[in-house]
């Protein structure tokens, strides 16, 4: 289990992206929103889509692709 945070800032695509309390990426506590402890990105973006509308995972913290993600979602 690790704790997921969403950066209040987007990044040059305009999207919001999604890091672990670990990451070396992690916006500082007052550009970010807690989403709560899941067992990987794609779970922790399921909770982030409900904030915003455009949201990625970080490449350095959450390694899944997103390609894999949008055909899980829309399912
Ligand atoms: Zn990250």
């Amino acid at each position: 289990m690790k704790f997921f945070y969403l950066s209040s800032n987007p990044n040059k695509d305009g999207l919001h992206e999604i890091h672990d309390r670990e990451c070396e990426y992690i916006p500082s506590s007052y550009e970010r929103d807690y989403l709560g402890p899941y067992n990987s990105g794609k779970e922790a973006m399921r909770k982030a889509l409900t904030i915003r509308n455009g949201v990625a995972l970080c490449k350095n913290c959450c390694s899944t692709t997103v390609h894999s993600i949008i055909s899980d979602l829309s399912e």
